[in-house]
């Protein structure tokens, strides 16, 4: 089985002429098929009415997938053969193929990477802890941000995921949760944070739409809580404005990672739109509309960003507001001129912060053996790599 190369085409311009292999040839961004997780319960009933079925089967095919976590026609024993046949192959496509999957920390963080079905590929993560497991999925197939320090950054936007192709990750994880294989955690997925790759603020519609389906009740969806969903942007303030509106109690992450104009232009090119002031605005009006601290995350980067005066100059913006600080120690990237910081310097950091009357905490750096850390992830990689795609079919894991 070979994998077909990524060709990088911007959502926004779906007309746009992209080279390959010196032919000029026009390619659009190729969404998937439908799913049942792309339409809420009366869309659902609606389409299996179309495919000739009672409305109620809707439910039924529902409680397999978001209720039980079931997607093969055979263990739908409830529904006639020829049913669950033409049910499943109708509204439950395999939109993610799993190319290969990696564990560490003891079984406890485990990296999937998958295939869409037009190539492209994408990667979540599931993070066991004693009391939760967290999945972090990807909204987008690459990322048109271009951060310097991430790895999806490097590789450019391929395409928006569907709002199908999102849930299914989490309803995927869900099982693998379920199936116990997480030791030392429960068996129920209960978080989910928007930080694998692609910026959710950019696919805005489809990552609201997966937000609900995420949340609605089994069996219209996973029924899980708003707030223990968490969605990281780099500051697209408009959007934030607009999530604002949308009255969900979700948890805003904001990528800040300078508190200074002159940095952030440089380490989230983002900024050199909505400056720090606006986007901190917007953060803080996101809190005080939904009475839930943002999270500010603030990846440490040797030398770049982890000055005392920038520490301190961070503690006078955030105090008093409804935030936390959660810095990560920076996951190097192959071939980056960056390092982390080092471990005198991150305590010292913590310290202003703290003495500055501002919640701060250190991030684990879960998954950094197997490139699933943050900003690690980088599936464009693989293909390109081509011979590397190949080999990592062999590992593939049904
Ligand atoms: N686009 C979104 C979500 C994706 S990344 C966003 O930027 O918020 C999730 C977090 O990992 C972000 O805070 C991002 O800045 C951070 N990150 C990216 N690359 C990193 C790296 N090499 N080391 C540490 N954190 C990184």
């Amino acid at each position: 089985m070979t994998i077909l190369p990524v060709i990088p085409i911007s959502p926004d311009q779906p007309d746009s002429a992209v080279q390959s292999g010196g032919v000029q040839t026009r390619r659009r961004p190729s969404m998937p098929p439908r799913h049942l997780a792309d339409l809420d319960l009366a869309a659902r009933q609606t389409a299996v009415q179309d495919l000739g079925e009672p409305a109620f089967r809707a439910k039924q095919l529902s409680t397999h997938y978001f209720g039980r976590l079931v997607r093969d026609a055979a263990e739908m024993t409830d529904l006639p053969s020829a049913t669950r046949d033409k049910l499943t192959s109708e509204l439950l496509p395999t939109l993610l193929t799993p190319v290969r999957e990696q564990a560490c920390d003891d079984g406890a963080t485990r990296k999937t990477l998958w295939r869409l079905h037009d190539g492209a590929l994408v990667e979540s993560v599931l993070m066991g802890y004693s009391d939760r497991i967290t999945a972090c999925v990807s909204s987008q197939a690459g990322c048109g941000m271009a951060c310097p320090f991430c790895a999806t950054g490097q590789q450019g936007l391929t395409r928006n995921l569907s709002v199908a192709e999102i849930v299914d990750q989490v309803v995927y994880l869900a099982g693998v949760s379920a199936s116990g294989v997480v030791t030392g955690s429960p068996n129920r997925l209960s978080r989910v944070v928007f930080m694998g790759m692609g910026e959710p603020l950019a696919n805005y519609p489809r990552v609201i739409e997966a937000v609900r389906r995420l949340t609605t009740p089994a069996p219209e969806g996973l029924g899980l809580s708003q707030r223990h969903i968490t969605v990281s942007t780099v500051g697209l303030v408009p959007a934030m404005r607009r999530l604002i509106a949308e009255q969900l109690s979700v948890t805003l992450a904001l990528s800040l990672h300078a508190p200074d104009d002159d940095l952030r232009d440089e380490l989230v090119p983002v900024n050199q739109r909505w400056k720090v002031a606006e986007v901190l605005d917007a953060a803080f009006d996101y809190a005080a509309q939904t009475g839930r601290r943002v999270s500010i995350e603030y990846a440490l980067i040797r030398d770049v960003n982890d000055q005392p005066w920038r520490a301190d100059l961070l503690g006078r913006l955030l105090h008093g507001k409804l935030a936390h600080v959660n810095l990560i120690p920076l996951n190097p990237t192959p071939g980056s001129k960056w390092d982390a910081s080092p471990k005198p310097v991150e305590r010292e950091f913590v310290r202003r912060l703290r003495e500055s009357g501002v919640s701060t905490t250190v991030r684990d750096t879960r998954g950094r053996e197997i490139d699933g850390a943050c900003g690690q992830l980088a599936a464009g990689e693989l293909t390109q790599a081509g011979a590397g795609g190949v080999a990592a079919d062999a590992e593939v894991a049904q």
